[in-house]
């Protein structure tokens, strides 16, 4: 901008106008968008037309964060599509809000490319995300739990890159141990798969920080709750309730959820927030267990006790994992304590469904003794007699996993500079989220070293219908069920 440009808006800003609605509406006091059109402006979101007449900004003030999911959806709307005309960035700086596998690989894919960006998330306890894992000091022993991805299969060439990194830095490893199906009385089937099962070796969480270890692009910024987003002067503006967060010249949202429903639904960004709204999540009860002797499982013809099982016909389990002897197989001879984790099933998760932040004392004390029953159900164990366990905590995710999917790598609005990524849009699983984080890393690379120009060309995924997922309740393993021919899903990830 000219100097005098520059002293022409210092001026209009302490007149509290805009320069677009200035010949129309000079009285116009500064809205979010008024303050925020001095470079963007706003279209029709469903003809992508800049030339129809450009709507007046809502002059409501925007609501606060707290607003009723009805009200934000209404408001939504309403909300106009913001298109940047500023020219982009030689040197971009790209905010990506959520700090789990998809976007902590967007992250390290932009880097790759020579751009920076700032990766803000809330985990108190690290980043991650779903790929959670939880250790506690007890009874002076400590138990490691894992409490969301259990074990993940590769099936795509450049997730199995990074698995084979991650193998020969000594984070991962191949899972051994026996897992199989496990219906109500204690008969288990063993899975037997030639497809590798991979563990995180002191459990997942490690893998999110080994990604952005080394980096020297990428920024963290933990914890922080992105709360707003406001597109002005070329670019995003964030901020954590009332505290500034930056400036960047693009976005990622790398999480789902109430969250990002929220957060998309006032931002200027109508067509990611629609296809952001069709997405549906199951929610799951995890039940962490420690006991001091080893539960009494199943062991089937040859194969090893059971270290973990997909629970059939029981509503309140539909998963069992023995952290203990997964993640540390000599403690685990020794006869030490074991530490278990329970899933819930999703319908299970529905009907006993609370706020996950909030759960009252009497549900988590019922999930527990529910979950339990269920356990000692699915062992064949007689009413009663499994073990008290010594350490217990429930937990809803109550944003668990995706039901339905528009099948796209990621979604980029090139207009608004904002894309999408996470495990929801190629499947439910890690291998779905990193290919998800990849490919948006890449694509915005691509969009912003060609100089943000030709943008119909760069706009992905913002039309797609959803279809539904298949897979078990924790996720989707490709290759893991050997009488189904091993496909991959990722075929059309770009
Ligand atoms: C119970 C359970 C069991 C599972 N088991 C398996 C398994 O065995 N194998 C497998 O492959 N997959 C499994 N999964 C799925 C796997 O964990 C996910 O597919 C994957 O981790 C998703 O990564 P993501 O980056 O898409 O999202 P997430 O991991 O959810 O990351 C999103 C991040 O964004 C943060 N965030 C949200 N809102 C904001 C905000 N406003 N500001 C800042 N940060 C924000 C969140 O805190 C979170 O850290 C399981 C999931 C669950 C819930």
């Amino acid at each position: 901008m000219t100097a005098a440009g520059s002293a022409f808006s210092l001026l209009l800003e302490s007149l509290n106008v805009c320069p677009p609605f200035l010949h129309k509406t000079p009285k116009l006091r500064r809205t979010l968008s008024a303050v925020c059109a001095a470079k963007e402006r706003y279209m029709d979101a469903e003809t992508m037309n800049p030339s129809r007449p450009i709507k007046r900004p809502n002059r409501r003030k925007p609501s606060s964060y707290g607003t009723s999911r009805r009200s934000a959806m209404k408001k939504s709307f309403s909300q106009e599509q913001v298109y940047f005309t500023t020219p982009v960035s030689h040197n971009p700086s790209i905010a990506i809000i959520g700090g789990g596998l998809s976007g902590l690989l967007c992250a390290a894919t932009l880097e790759e490319r020579g751009i920076r960006s700032t990766v803000f998330d809330t985990g108190i306890h690290g980043l991650g995300g779903r790929m959670a894992t939880r250790a506690v000091v007890e009874s002076q022993q400590k138990l490691v739990f894992d409490h969301a991805a259990q074990f993940f299969t590769a099936c795509d060439a450049r997730f199995q890159n990074l698995v084979n990194r991650w193998v020969s830095e000594g984070l991962v490893l191949e899972w051994k141990g026996t897992i199989g199906e496990l219906e109500a009385g204690g008969r288990f089937t063993p899975i037997q798969s030639s497809t590798t099962k991979y563990i995180g070796i002191d459990g997942m969480r490690p893998l999110a920080d080994s990604i952005h270890k080394g980096t020297n692009l990428v920024e963290i910024t933990r914890p922080c709750w992105i709360s707003k987003l406001e597109p002005c002067n070329g670019m995003w503006h964030l901020s954590e309730n009332e505290k500034n967060r930056g400036s960047f010249d693009a976005i990622v949202i790398a999480h789902n959820g109430k969250c990002a429903n929220r957060l998309l639904s006032s931002s200027g960004l109508p067509q990611l927030f629609r296809q952001m709204k069709k997405l549906e999540l199951s929610s799951i009860w995890a039940l962490l267990a420690a006991f001091e002797d080893p539960l009494p499982v199943p062991f089937e013809g040859d194969f090893n006790a059971l270290e973990g099982a997909f629970v059939k016909n029981i509503e309140s389990v539909s998963w069992m994992c023995n952290n203990t002897s997964k993640l540390f197989p000599l403690q685990s001879s020794n006869g030490a304590h074991q530490c278990w984790t329970f899933f819930s099933t999703a319908s299970y998760g529905r009907r006993n469904k609370v706020p996950q932040e909030n759960i009252p004392n009497v549900t988590a004390e019922k999930v527990k003794t529910e979950m339990l029953d269920g356990v000692e159900a699915a062992l064949g164990l007689s009413k009663g007699s499994l073990p008290e366990p010594f350490y217990t905590r429930v937990q809803l995710w109550g944003a668990a996993l995706p039901i339905n999917t528009p099948g796209v790598p990621c979604i980029f609005d090139p207009y608004g500079r904002a894309g999408i990524c996470g495990d929801w849009l190629l499947g439910s699983s890690m291998e779905a989220a990193a290919l998800s984080g990849i490919s948006l890393g890449n694509h915005m690379a691509d969009f912003f070293q060609g100089g943000g120009i030709h943008l119909e060309e760069f706009a992905v995924g913002l039309h797609e219908g959803f279809k539904a997922v298949s897979g078990y309740d924790i996720g989707h393993f490709p290759g893991l069920d050997s009488d189904k021919q091993v496909i991959c899903d990722f075929e059309c990830v770009a």
